[in-house]
């Protein structure tokens, strides 16, 4: 075993779990090994208990009732339940959906599958900053529309939408406005009854809680918001998630949640600044430096950059073996594929394929910023050096009037 310290600048795609966490799991597994639903003995109800209690927990944290709280596996399959269930149980009053192009995965992909069921999908473009045009939105709702379906923050941007504009311009036209927040809760202030959110999606996974669990809030009243359930079986969660609950790793969602509700101020102002440490540094320290999506209305610990003329992944090579980080390129099949969020911003694809993601986390400290910041001008600067792009660009040659050949 080496004790080579790795930084983690990767909390976007999951973070750790709070040791916090994980003490309040632990006695889940075995002590109390009871299931929620068995509702005759003492060990079914001290599992029921615990879960009350996360889903109390939970329920504070976005300032909703915990009746409203349905556990699930993860944010897919909220995202999922909340898509897929509010089409088929309105159906009679139209199938037409509104989303963005910069969604997570997992809403684009239900959507997707939503079209093939007979539904229709309205796939918004979004500003070069990352965020809706409200106009636009509103002249894409029409008679047949039931729902609008965007995410709370970005994953891969940390851009944050106007929630309570999306929010008026639905309820001005009676459609329900559902949101993928896995990004946003726990991190920042997320409550979806003030911004007239009915369904919210998140997972415990990026809130310094464990993989595997997640959430859907589901409004209960004004409007009385119903889904209909994509898993047959003991009609748990209130007849909308069948399956035995996951006790140990919702007690864990619930703890992150009241540890969030505590530290969220206390987190963003710390990691804030070690963010806007890093930015500032790379982006002085390396010419031809672009921060993507809008700065003014971002998560606090997420920012990406492109580094033009540099190939993100090769960049990553060069300290991928210290530091976890995200590139701008999703390996799809055999080929490299620039991301279609940032693409959907109006990058063209070289400056789509130069950019990385740092995404911060509770446990970063300046040390590994710092470090990060020497590993990151150092990495550029090897890659440009040994860049003909790059030497060209020095010496003034307009790139964009070369013509390259196919191959
Ligand atoms: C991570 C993520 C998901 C998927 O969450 P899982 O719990 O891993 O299923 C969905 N949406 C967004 C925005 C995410 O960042």
């Amino acid at each position: 075993m080496s004790n080579r310290k790795l930084i983690y600048l990767d909390n976007n795609s999951t973070t750790p779990c709070d040791p916090r966490v994980v003490e309040a799991m632990l006695p889940y597994f075995y002590e109390h090994p009871g299931n929620a639903a068995s509702r005759n003995h003492p060990f079914g109800w001290e599992a029921e208990d615990a879960v009350d209690l996360a889903r109390q927990r939970i329920a504070a944290l976005l300032n909703v009732d915990p009746k409203e709280i349905i556990f699930t596996s993860g944010a897919t399959e909220s995202d999922n339940l909340a898509l897929k269930g509010v089409f088929e149980m309105y159906k009679s009053k139209g199938n037409h959906i509104i989303t963005a192009t910069t969604e997570h995965k997992a809403v684009l992909d239900s959507c997707k599958k939503i079209e093939s069921m007979g539904g229709e999908v309205t796939y918004l473009e979004v500003q070069p900053d990352g965020r809706i045009d409200l106009e636009k939105l509103e002249a894409a709702i029409k008679p047949s529309t039931i729902l609008v379906s965007i995410m709370w923050a970005n994953n891969e941007t940390g851009v944050i939408q106007d929630m309570k504009a999306i929010g008026d311009i639905c309820a001005k036209h009676g459609v329900l406005f559902m949101s993928d927040a896995t990004q946003a809760v726990g991190k920042i202030p997320v409550h979806p009854k003030e911004v007239g959110v009915h369904l919210l999606a998140f997972t415990g996974h990026k809130m310094y809680g464990p993989k595997g669990v997640g959430a859907l809030f589901v409004n209960r009243k004004n409007p009385r918001v119903k889904v209909t359930a994509q898993m047959d079986g003991g009609g748990h969660e209130r007849g909308m998630r069948s399956g035995t609950l996951n006790v140990p790793g919702i007690v864990g969602m619930g703890k992150a949640a009241e540890i969030a509700m505590n530290e969220m101020e206390s987190d963003t102002q710390r990691i804030s600044k070690l963010r806007d440490k890093l930015e500032r540094e790379l982006t002085t320290r390396l010419e031809e430096s672009y921060i993507n999506g809008d700065v003014a209305h971002r998560m606090p610990h997420v920012t990406n950059i492109s580094f033009k003329h540099v190939e993100g992944e090769g960049l990553m090579m060069t300290f991928n073996q210290e530091i976890g980080v995200s590139s701008g390129s999703a390996c799809t099949s055999a080929s490299l594929e620039p991301s279609y969020v940032l693409v959907a911003l109006g990058l063209g694809d070289d400056l789509a394929h130069s950019s990385i993601r740092f995404s911060l986390g509770r446990f970063t400290t300046e040390e590994e910023i710092d470090y990060a910041i020497d590993a990151l001008v150092k990495g550029v600067n090897h890659m440009r050096d040994l860049s003909p792009i790059w030497e060209m660009y020095k010496e003034g040659i307009d790139l964009s009037k070369i013509v390259w050949s196919e191959h």
